[in-house]
C-alpha cells in the first residue's frame, strides 16, 4: 500500500515561508510528478514526506495513518537522490545490500533481495565492481536498488536524472516508467523539467512559490491549464 495524504502540510524556514499550506492526495501505485520553477518549493515537499525535515504544521498520512511525527526509517518510503549518494569504497552488492544489513536481515534474504533487484535493473553483471568503475546510468540503477530492497510503500525521486546527460535522461526516463509499470508502487517524481512531467506522471502536481496550482493529469493540464503560470509553464497554446 502506498497512499499519500497531505493535510495543511506548512514548511517555515525561521522567517522564510516555503510551504504556506499543501493539501494533496496520492493515490497507491499513482505516478506523481512534482514540477516548478527552482526553488519552488518540491524538494522541501519531498523531504517533508520522507520525514528529513520536520512539518511547521499539518499532516502526513500514509495509508491512513499520520507519520508527520514518525522518523524517516519508520514510514516505509524509499527517497532517490540526484547525487546517488553511494559508498564509493563499497561493491554494487555491497551498496544495495546496506540498508537490508542495517535492518539485521539474513544472509540468504539479503543475497535474494539483491539478486532480484539486479536482476530488473541490469545490474547483474556488475554486483562486484565499485561504484567508481560505473556509468552514470548504471550508478543511478544502484541507487534504485538500493531503493527496491526495502520494498517501499512508495519511492521518492528528487531529480534523479538531472546529473545525466540528455540521451541517457530519455533512457533513464523510460526505465523508471518501466519499473512502475512492474512494480506498479506509488512514486513521486520531483523535476523542473516540463517533458519529464508530461511523459512520466499520471498525475502532475503544479507548484508556484510553495504553493500547488493545479494538479491533474499531463493532457488535462496541457488543454486546461488552471491559469497562466500552468499553461506559461506547461507550454500550453494560448
Ligand atoms: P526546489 O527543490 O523547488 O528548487 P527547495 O525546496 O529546495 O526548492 O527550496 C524552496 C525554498 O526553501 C528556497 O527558497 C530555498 O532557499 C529554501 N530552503 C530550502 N531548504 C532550506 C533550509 N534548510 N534552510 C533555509 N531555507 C531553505
Ligand atoms: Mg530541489
Amino acid at each position: 500500500m502506498g497512499a499519500i495524504r497531505l493535510e495543511k502540510v506548512k514548511k517555515t524556514f525561521g522567517t522564510l515561508d516555503v510551504i504556506p499550506g499543501v493539501d494533496l492526495d496520492i493515490n497507491d501505485g499513482e505516478f506523481v510528478v512534482f514540477v516548478g520553477p527552482s526553488g519552488c518549493g518540491k524538494s522541501t515537499l519531498l523531504r517533508l514526506i520522507a520525514g528529513l525535515e520536520d512539518v511547521t504544521d499539518g499532516k502526513i498520512m500514509i495509508d491512513g495513518i499520520d507519520v508527520a511525527n514518525e522518523a524517516p526509517a519508520k514510514r516505509g518510503l524509499s527517497m532517490v537522490f540526484q547525487s546517488y549518494a553511494l559508498y564509493p569504497h563499497m561493491t554494487v552488492f555491497n551498496n544495495i545490500a546496506f540498508g537490508l544489513k542495517m535492518a539485521g536481515e539474513s544472509k540468504e534474504v539479503i543475497n535474494e533481495k539483491v539478486q532480484s533487484a539486479a536482476k530488473i535493473l541490469n545490474l547483474t553483471d556488475y554486483l562486484e565492481r565499485r561504484p567508481g568503475a560505473l556509468s552514470g546510468g548504471q550508478r543511478q540503477r544502484v541507487a534504485i536498488g538500493r531503493a527496491i530492497v526495502r520494498n517501499p510503500a512508495a519511492f521518492l525521486f528528487d531529480e534523479p536524472l538531472s546529473n545525466l546527460d540528455a540521451a541517457l535522461r530519455v533512457n533513464m526516463r523510460l526505465e523508471i516508467t518501466g519499473l512502475h509499470q512492474d512494480l506498479k508502487t506509488t512514486m513521486i517524481y520531483v523535476t523542473h523539467d516540463q517533458v519529464e512531467a508530461m511523459t512520466m506522471a499520471d498525475k502532475i502536481v503544479v507548484l508556484q512559490a510553495g504553493r500547488v496550482e493545479q494538479v491533474g493529469k499531463p493532457m488535462d493540464l496541457y488543454s486546461k491549464p488552471a491559469n497562466k503560470f500552468v499553461a506559461g509553464f506547461i507550454g500550453s497554446p494560448k
